[in-house]
């Protein structure tokens, strides 16, 4: 009897390095996880985010007092903006981060092995992975328009 082969969509996620991890040199190592658990990155940029566009990026977030420090870190400096390629890579790279706090996060993840609290809670956590299809259509719009 033949078996039903369920295909699964290829999905991409928007992934940044954010200015804490550039500024520790840890951009490699993080571009180094995606492409070993075996990713394609499809878009790659260094840049440092306007205001508007971190206004955007962040509207969800929009009122709550982590807000303003969130957007003035977010723009402190060069951030790496990369798109990566894969089935289930939203889930999968959320996994590869680890908890939004790095403190608290595994071990074995990108928060839990490189990051700390700085004496700012949970806002330098070194990386932002879009958390839906719909957030990571959303946020490969904004940051790589011509996608
Ligand atoms: N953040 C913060 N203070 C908080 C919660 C979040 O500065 O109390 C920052 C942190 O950098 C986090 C980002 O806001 O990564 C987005 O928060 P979210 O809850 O969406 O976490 P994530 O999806 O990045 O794990």
């Amino acid at each position: 009897m033949s078996q039903a082969v369920v295909s699964e969509p290829l999905e991409r996620t928007l992934v940044l390095v954010k200015p804490d991890g550039v500024r520790r040199g840890l951009a490699g190592e993080v571009i180094g996880r995606i492409e070993a658990k075996g990713y394609r990155l499809v878009a790659l940029d260094l840049r440092t985010p306007d205001a508007a566009l971190l206004a955007e990026h962040y509207a969800e977030h929009e009122g709550k007092p982590f807000y303003a420090p969130l957007v003035e870190f977010m723009g402190s400096g060069p951030v790496v903006a990369l798109v990566a390629e894969g089935q289930r890579v939203i889930e999968g790279f959320r996994s590869l981060a680890g908890a939004t706090d790095p403190t608290a996060a595994a071990p074995g993840t990108i928060r839990g092995d490189l990051g700390r609290d700085w004496g700012l809670a949970v806002q330098q956590n070194l990386v932002h992975g879009s958390d839906s299809p719909v957030s990571a259509a959303r946020e490969i719009g904004l940051w790589f328009p011509a996608l």
